[in-house]
């Protein structure tokens, strides 16, 4: 039997409507749990992830031995939480497109990837196909942090290469993605009365408009790119304001040129604090900067003959398809699984303007996409 494109709809639709932001991932976890017990009720553990993170659900892992269990094990991604605005999701269809009614997200991203795994796992029983061990880890915290694969203890899985759903376009994968630091620079001045003794204070948030104004910051190369996204700092406007954090992160998709671009934002702020000067000689200290930087993710990066990359053309070769490999400016779950050793690509579903309330996703594409993945477990 096909694909049953009506049940893949109704599942994914449940899943939309099921409120999962980052942290309160549980009720749609008890969903997939719920979907899953009636034809693999051995299949499921949690991780105990969630005491790390703080979601209410740690991650769910299925694992399927398959009736070839020679064949080499595999695994499958999806990240269960959703951006916001997304509480209280009401699909609308139209004729094959999903969409939000407009107030909030749909959460094809990433519900889209769950919804495919679960009908392919689904049409692959009915027709009692032969597949290899299959391992489906679906995470908590993707949109934050990438807290839940980070949590996770990939040591427990069987399979060493793997594939995560989390991306637009079908029969696409992305092969490489970049590193990202993210960093925080705290400038302290001094504070002072701003109408009385202003000359004794040092004004931290000006010091750090000059640290940051020849910054060459968004597309460093074609490689590179930077950010600063939040600034915080003062207290009142008659204060002198001691203290500015300055919160920003660089990515690229070479460790070296990651290296030298946050260098760079270092030195350039440490010099705006060591270069000031006392405008009237009466300040009473001199300002300081902490500058701390940590490693958000590590880059991916697959070779065109890699293991997972041969499986996934193998399998598109065997439905008449050519896959395209791309590389992305994001970094999602598959860089950290990448970081563990675990060869990990990313496959399109179909989802489109993700992150926004006009995000939608047509039928046909995660038709498509369930195909592509039922060829990938049956193809040893
Ligand atoms: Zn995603």
């Amino acid at each position: 039997m096909a694909i049953n494109e009506k049940r893949l709809a109704e599942v994914f639709v449940q899943l939309c409507e099921t409120d999962s932001p980052s942290f309160k991932e549980a009720e749609v976890a008890d969903l997939i749990k719920n979907i899953f017990s009636e034809l693999y009720p051995d299949a499921f553990y949690e991780d105990d992830s969630a005491s790390t993170t703080g979601s209410d659900s740690g991650n769910l892992i299925f694992r399927f031995n398959g009736s070839n269990p020679g064949a080499e094990p595999v695994f499958f991604n999806a990240h269960m939480d959703t951006v916001t605005p997304g509480m209280g999701v009401k699909v609308k269809r139209q004729d094959r497109i999903f969409s939000s009614v407009g107030d909030t997200v749909l959460g094809g991203d990433d519900k889209s990837g769950i919804a495919i795994l679960i009908e392919a796992m689904r049409a692959i029983k009915e027709d009692n196909l032969t597949h290899g061990p299959v391992e489906f880890v679906f995470t908590t915290c993707e949109e934050n942090g990438l807290l839940g694969a980070k949590a996770f203890d990939h040591k427990s899985l069987r399979a060493k290469m793997g594939f995560a759903l989390d991306m637009d376009v079908t029969d696409q994968i992305i092969t490489k993605a970049p590193a990202a630091n993210r960093f925080i620079a705290e400038f302290k001045g001094l504070s002072a009365h701003a109408g009385l003794n202003p000359e004794q204070g040092i004004n931290s948030i000006q010091l750090a408009a000059k640290a940051m104004a020849d910054l060459k910051i968004g597309r460093l190369d074609a490689e590179s790119t930077s950010n600063i996204g939040v600034i915080h700092g003062g207290a009142a406007t008659n204060i002198v304001p001691e203290l500015t954090r300055v919160e920003g992160e660089v990515r690229s998709h070479s460790e070296e040129k990651l290296a030298r671009y946050t260098q760079t934002i270092e030195e350039a702020f440490h010099q705006a604090v060591d270069t000031w000067t006392d405008p009237t000689g009466h300040a009473t200290g001199k300002p300081s900067l902490k500058f701390s930087v940590s490693r958000e993710y590590p880059a991916m990066k697959l070779h065109n003959n890699s293991a997972v990359i041969k499986r996934v053309e193998k399998a598109a070769s065997n439905l008449g398809r050519n896959i395209t490999h791309i590389a992305t400016g994001g970094g999602s779950d598959a860089n950290i699984f990448n970081g563990y050793g675990l060869e990990t690509t990313i496959i399109g579903t179909g989802m489109q303007k993700v992150h926004t309330t006009e995000e939608y996703i047509d039928l046909a594409d995660m038709v498509r996409t369930t195909e592509l993945i039922k060829s990938i477990l049956t193809t040893a």
